[in-house]
């Protein structure tokens, strides 16, 4: 029997209610944080299914993070079980991904296809740019890349873009799009932004596609409609309809939910407009307000209203809780961004002390990636259990990409980046020239790389030298080789051994005795690892019959080759958030970890402690856009995010002097923290008492002992003093560091490293350092070394 949950309006209140049961014309739930939109969205699903008998194959529900669409799913599989999973619940792009790998023949492309990435894609642009003799001083590869993204998101065909350019950036953009997209389809590969625009292409252009969406999806759902771009937002129409088709068939139910003061992705085309006037999109739509706030203290809130209350062309609108005040915004000024971090370290360490709360309660902000640096020193020194979200990922590493880029090229011969990553990886012998030779051979006659390859090995390449020839040969074989163990019905892990042993990857490495390399051999046991890990947790979701209810077209193989690629391609920052729970050591108590993350990253979780760190300006508010209204105007959203993530208590601090590219700098206090209402905070420490201006001299303001900085001269351009400290002695102790080989180090502008060599004595003493992605440097070890050892 179908289970019936008539408790399910039972904790929600009226607005949300009607949000919930809404039936029939498109729905808009406009809400600031916390009042509840995604459990609204959440919720309607299981009342569709409970309630509506809808059944889940007809559901699409799009979030932002694969993990919430795992949230989403599991609360959906609690009330209906295994049918679960045949509902949609997904990422944009993920969604895409699996249209695409269905229709994929449509668009003359194998479905096959490889995922290119930020850093795939700036390799292929930097060739094509490169083939075409542009001036990478003049139009470097990632403007390029970034024009070619925005064109993208703007649904501009390479076509459109070539007749519209009205500039010179505009036609080099141009030329090197119709290039790109040329070289992208002969990889068979689709970029990150392709993934959505060749959808909405794919609907747009084959009505009997389009009609098969609009049959099978009934419901789509939205969260966090505010961040979307021009892009997904016609992606979203396509799927649902306006009205009847010729087919008579009515558009799906559309529900979306979004807060326009929560919008953060303009950098990625996304626009508020799509909220505005989602009543001008879809005719008849129906708009819900939510009002009341669950998550936070009214101290939080108000403060959070106080903040967003600047931005201009904003409905008003205030958020409200009836749980009470709650306790008092706590601030601190520190001396520099190592007080800073041991003032938040001490903190967190007092609260768990106090038992006010776990490890896992705690998360720690900061405007860009690089700040998490000062923190894990302390946290590491400190013994504090922590997990930094984001940053130089696992996949990003040089080792992993490699190993990914030959499993790419066995899944997807003719991607090309993969394969000319690999070619001479390890060193075989082929080498620049060959590879030029290959290309342009490739190139003349209109064939694809892998092609041309083997065109080399029967000798139908001029100007190829015979050793090469051989190479590449050996190369093909290898290749080969492999493609058989993949055909064989390998499992993921077992296929990358193999790969790790026939190409002599891993022997290069175990015999090197660069401590860095030992590394990457650990990096590289981890990746076998989680494919290990893949194909037993697809076993277990696919059932002991092997097969998933509903098995879609669309979908790889469960834990085959291309599905192993597919998740790697896809994972993002937010999907290694640490659960709230403390992970999962089920026995005794576990405080779990205190989670590092930029603010971008955190949107729609929540924490009950929060701090926000670097409120200076031209951290936070970025320095970029301290000219800018526009771009003010999205940082102060971010603060507006920042602040609502707080459940109970929240920190806000700022540092009067940060290191920035080895350079200490003095940062005047963030604006925002002048737009908190001053009765809210409560300032632990406002400034060291050795400064001028005086601690507490003008009680209350964050500002109060700042005399320096800019804020005097009444410009808004990002002047920064960068003189002597005002601390009369370095900031950093000025001390030799003494390092040996195999020593772990922290440095303020390469991150960490790890020694390698160790030369000279005294004030001659140096050490070579591996920076992994920062490549290895060699430094003086006397002086203000920006460095610390860990
Ligand atoms: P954001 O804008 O940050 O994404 P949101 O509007 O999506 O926030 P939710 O995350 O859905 O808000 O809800 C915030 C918190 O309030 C959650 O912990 C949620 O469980 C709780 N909540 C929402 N509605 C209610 C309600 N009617 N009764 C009790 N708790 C609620
Ligand atoms: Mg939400």
């Amino acid at each position: 029997a179908k289970p019936r949950h008539t408790d399910l309006l039972d904790d929600l209140n009226p607005a949300q209610r009607e949000a919930v049961t809404h039936a029939g014309s498109p729905l808009l739930v406009v809400a600031g944080a916390g009042s509840g939109k995604t459990r609204v969205l959440t919720r309607r699903i299981a009342y569709l299914l409970a309630e509506r008998d809808v059944h889940p194959g007809q559901i699409m529900a799009i979030t932002f993070t694969n993990k919430a669409a795992a949230e989403m799913r599991e609360r959906v599989s609690d009330l209906v079980g295994r049918r679960a999973n045949a509902m949609w619940v997904s990422t944009f792009h993920s969604m895409c991904v699996r249209i695409l790998r269905r229709e994929a023949k449509t668009l003359e492309m194998s479905s096959s296809f490889s995922i290119y990435d930020s850093d795939d894609t700036k390799r292929l642009i930097t060739l094509v740019a490169r083939d075409l003799d542009i001036d990478p001083k003049k139009y470097a590869p990632r403007t390029l890349a970034v024009n070619i993204s925005n064109l993208k998101n703007e649904l501009i065909d390479p076509e459109t873009a070539v007749a519209d350019a009205g500039n010179d950036l505009e036609r080099r953009v141009a030329e090197v799009y119709v290039e790109y997209q040329r070289r992208l389809n002969q990889a068979n590969a689709f970029d990150f932004d392709d993934l959505i625009m060749r959808t909405v292409e794919l609907l747009q252009t084959f009505p009997d596609v389009a009609e098969y969406y609009r049959r099978r999806f009934r419901h789509v759902l939205v969260d966090e409609y505010q961040d979307t771009n021009h892009a997904q937002y016609t992606l979203v129409r396509e799927l649902v309809g306006t009205e009847a088709n010729e087919a008579g068939i009515e558009p799906a139910e559309l529900c979306v939910v979004g807060d326009a003061d929560q919008s953060i992705y303009a950098f990625r085309g996304a626009t508020i407009r799509n909220i505005e006037e989602f009543e001008r999109d879809f005719p008849n739509a129906r708009t819900v307000l939510l009002e009341q706030n669950y998550r936070s203290t009214q101290t939080i809130l108000n403060a959070a209203n106080a903040v967003i209350a600047r931005n201009p062309n904003r409905r008003a609108k205030r958020l409200w809780t009836d749980s009470g005040d709650g306790e008092k915004i706590v601030g601190y000024v520190a001396d520099n961004e190592h007080d800073e971090a041991a003032f938040v370290a001490g903190e967190i360490d007092a609260l768990a002390d106090k038992g006010e709360a776990d490890y896992s309660d705690v998360a720690v902000f900061y405007r860009t990636n690089n700040q998490s640096r000062v923190f894990e020193e302390i946290f590491i020194r400190l013994g504090l259990p922590y997990k930094v979200v984001g940053g130089v990922r696992f996949y990003e590493r040089r080792e992993v990409r490699d190993m990914l880029a030959y499993l790419r090229v066995l899944a997807n011969p003719e991607d090309t980046v993969s394969l000319r990553r690999v070619l001479n990886v390890p060193k075989r012998g082929i080498g620049d020239r060959a590879e030029a030779v290959i290309a342009t051979y490739a190139e003349r006659e209109r064939i694809s790389f892998a092609q041309a390859l083997r065109g080399a090995v029967n000798g139908e390449v001029p100007l190829l030298n015979p050793r090469s020839a051989k190479a590449i040969t050996g190369f093909v074989e290898l290749l080969d080789e492999l493609g058989e163990v993949v055909e064989s019905g390998a499992e993921v892990a077992d296929v990358l051994e193999a790969v790790l042993e026939r190409t002599g990857y891993r022997a290069e490495l175990e015999e090197s005795d660069d401590p860095q390399d030992a590394s990457r051999v650990e990096n590289l046991t981890e990746l076998v690892t989680v494919a290990r890990e893949f194909t037993e947790f697809t076993a277990e979701v696919a059932g002991p019959d092997g097969e998933l209810p509903e098995p879609d077209p669309g979908v790889p193989e469960p834990g085959s080759l291309p599905a192993f690629l597919e998740r790697v391609s896809l994972v993002a920052d937010a999907d290694s958030i640490p659960a709230a729970d403390g992970g999962d050591d089920s026995d005794g108590h576990d405080a779990g970890v205190v989670t590092l993350m930029t603010v971008h990253t955190a949107k729609g979780l929540e924490y009950p402690v929060v701090f926000g760190t670097g409120w200076e300006d031209g951290i936070f508010p970025h320095m970029r856009a301290l000219g800018d209204p526009t771009e003010l105007a999205e940082e102060r959203r971010l603060a507006y995010v920042a602040i609502t993530r707080a459940r109970k208590r929240l920190y806000v601090s700022r540092s009067m002097v940060r290191s920035a590219w080895g350079q200490p700098q003095m940062n005047p206090a963030s604006r925002f923290l002048d737009e908190l209402p001053a009765d809210l905070v409560d300032w632990r420490r406002l400034a060291p008492s050795s400064s001028s201006g005086g601690f507490g001299s003008s009680g209350g303001s964050p500002r109060a002992a700042t005399t320096w900085g800019n804020r005097g001269g009444g410009s808004s351009s990002p002047s920064r003093s960068t003189g002597t400290s005002p601390f009369g002695k370095g900031w950093k102790d000025t001390v030799a560091l003494k390092l040996d080989v195999g020593d772990r180090v922290s440095h303020d502008k390469y991150g960490l490293g790890t020694v390698v060599a160790c030369d000279g004595a005294g004030p001659r003493a140096t050490a070579t350092i591996d920076f992994g992605a920062a490549g290895k440097v060699r430094l003086m070890l006397i002086g203000s070394v920006p460095m610390v050892k860990l």
